[in-house]
């Protein structure tokens, strides 16, 4: 995934809304009486669980690649349209609970906010990757489409228009179909194998990543995800997921290896993101 590939300027009262949106999420009473980072303000808490989406989606959209690659499966129009769904539909757990609802919305205001960083140019056009704003309105869609009741406000503050909100079911289901039916020939019939085929791996994080890498590590959302997958699927060969340093921000899937590689450059990111459209504490 490039995470940054075209911007335009967003509306203020959009980030405010998300973001309104967003707090009214992870703070209900029974979450905040339950803390989910008891040694983090309410802010710092709410920067890790952004990066901690951004962090989770972008995984699952490597994964999504991965999977494509490895099991050869064909793909009709944009591939990175796919891998975004892929993301969505793996980050829409059933039953659905405040965590993940908070994680997918917080991936989604990412694509928002990448998109206030710069002005858009030619190249963002050229790019493998639709516009950030793009990939922003297909995520939301697709969470209004998986439960347009408990969506249909959020739709309407993120700008959704009626009509296309109407057209959100039928976007999700479709997209839901059409990967379990290309998945389903993959699906384990017997027990999972005892060693993951999507084990991950941490070298040093660096100091100011260490509430996001600890959390992301101790919540056991990362291994979740990645044991969620190797569970699921009969798989040629193992694929490595790896946290590491790369010199640049970037998550990508290497059919050579094959592994996924997110990059800790990426993770600071999605922090600076946060600190931009929301303030430093
Ligand atoms: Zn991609």
């Amino acid at each position: 995934m490039t995470p940054a590939t075209a911007h335009m300027p967003i509306a203020p009262i959009c980030r405010v809304v998300l973001f309104a949106f967003l707090v009214a999420v992870l703070s209900p009473p029974a979450v905040a009486q339950e803390r989910l980072i008891p040694n983090l303000s309410p802010k710092a808490e709410e920067r890790v669980l952004f990066v901690a989406g951004n962090t989770l989606f972008s995984l699952h959209h490597e994964t999504a690649h991965a999977l494509i690659d490895q099991l050869d499966l064909p793909v009709l129009g944009r591939e990175e349209d796919a891998a975004d769904a892929y993301a969505t539909l793996a980050m829409l757990p059933e039953p659905p609970t405040p965590l993940a609802d908070a994680l997918l919305l917080a991936a989604a205001d990412g694509w928002l906010f990448y998109a206030e960083t710069a002005p858009i140019d030619q190249l963002a056009y050229i790019d493998a990757h639709p516009l950030d704003e793009q990939r922003f309105y297909r995520t939301a869609c697709l969470i209004v489409g998986s439960d347009i009741e408990g969506f249909f406000d959020y739709g309407l503050d993120v700008g959704l228009t009626v009509e296309r909100i109407e057209e959100c079911p039928a976007l999700w289901q479709d997209t839901r179909r059409g990967w379990e039916r290309l998945l389903a020939p993959h699906r384990r019939a017997g027990n999972p194998p005892a060693a993951s085929l999507f084990p991950a791996t941490w070298s040093d994080p660096p100091a100011q990543l260490s509430h996001e890498i600890g959390f992301l590590r101790s919540s056991g959302l990362v291994a979740n995800a990645t044991r969620k997958t190797s569970d699921a699927y009969t798989m040629p060969q193992p694929v490595m997921v790896q946290f590491r340093d790369c010199g640049e921000p970037a998550a990508f899937y290497d059919p050579d290896t094959p592994s996924i590689t997110l990059c800790y450059e990426l993770l600071a990111e999605f922090g600076n993101l946060f600190d931009q459209a929301v303030g430093v504490e």
